[in-house]
């Protein structure tokens, strides 16, 4: 399973290399299978396949979802992200991900609407520009990447503390497509549904266990393993509701480039004996 990154960001949405350099930096690391899972979009895919033509490198079919999910006894709703790899016939997945650009867009107006009185001035025109005028590629990445170059704070994690993380004033909660509903779009497009970073989602142990669960029970295919730097008490849990709930496993590096330099490509945790990996169900 070395030479596999299942989990990776291009210039598409908050990643800073291009789909093409992308490709030329995993050649150069010996990856041989990569997915480009772009936030909400798969417009990185024929770029990437482009480059990888006649190279030694298999590009999967990609992305990651925003998506929700609840518990029946609270009306309160939890974000998500859902990768789908390996799509056979992706129409059902292009049309969702229409929807979710939309979504995307109109957040991003609301997200800087909301800082105007907090910090004083509009800077949505210069987040736009983070992505080449394409609002649709907007995450708060590049909107605490603004906050940074405009001095309202110094580094990228403190506007998310400050400002847009969830429970601040100008955070505003991504109404995607529920979890059940995800996961069936993904498989019409004949793909797998993969939960990312289960434990980076600030939940109680009792939570992650209850959104593994679901997951599994609404059909999802993977869960992605924690990365190494994770306690190994944060991996054990995950290892043995994986095997709880009877779920196969992805690997990815979640590699943002510049956006996060402690993220190396094609740096996954290693998998466990009894584990099945994902890409062994791959159509290729
Ligand atoms: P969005 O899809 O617009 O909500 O942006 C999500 C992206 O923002 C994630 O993929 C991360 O790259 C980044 N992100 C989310 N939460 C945080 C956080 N608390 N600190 C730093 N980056 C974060
Ligand atoms: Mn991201
Ligand atoms: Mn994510
Ligand atoms: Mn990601």
């Amino acid at each position: 399973m070395q030479g596999v990154d299942l989990h990776t960001h291009s210039n598409i949405s908050d990643g800073t290399l291009s789909p093409e350099l992308l490709v030329q930096a995993a050649l150069e690391k010996g990856i041989h299978t990569l997915a480009l899972t772009d936030h909400d979009s798969m417009d990185g895919l024929v770029l990437a396949e482009k480059v990888a033509k006649n190279q030694p490198i298999q590009i999967i079919s990609g992305v990651e979802i925003s998506s929700q999910w609840s518990r029946p006894s609270t009306k309160k709703s939890y974000g998500v992200h859902v990768v789908a790899l390996n799509m056979q016939s992706p129409d059902p997945l292009h049309k969702l991900l229409e929807q979710q650009k939309i979504i995307r867009a109109e957040r991003a107006q609301l997200i800087c609407e909301l800082l105007k009185p907090l910090i004083g001035e509009d800077i949505y025109a210069d987040v736009v520009a983070k992505v080449e005028g394409i609002p649709d590629r907007v995450t708060r990445t590049h909107i605490a990447k603004t906050l940074v170059e405009k001095g309202h704070v110094s580094r990228p994690q403190q506007a998310f503390d400050k400002y847009i993380k969830e429970g601040k004033k100008a955070y505003v909660q991504f109404e995607g497509l529920g979890l059940e509903e995800t996961i069936h779009v993904i498989h019409k497009a004949q793909g797998f549904a993969v939960l990312a970073h289960p434990t980076r989602y600030d939940l109680s142990a009792t939570n992650i266990r209850y959104l593994i669960e679901i997951f599994a029970r609404y059909g999802g295919d993977a869960v992605e393993l924690p990365p190494a730097i994770e306690p190994t008490s944060t991996r054990q849990m995950v290892d043995r509701m994986i095997a709880e709930f009877g779920l196969k496993v992805s690997v990815g590096s979640d590699f943002h480039g510049d956006n996060m330099p402690w993220i190396k490509l094609g740096n996954i945790p290693q998998v466990k004996e009894g584990q099945v990996g994902i890409w062994e169900s791959f159509i290729v």
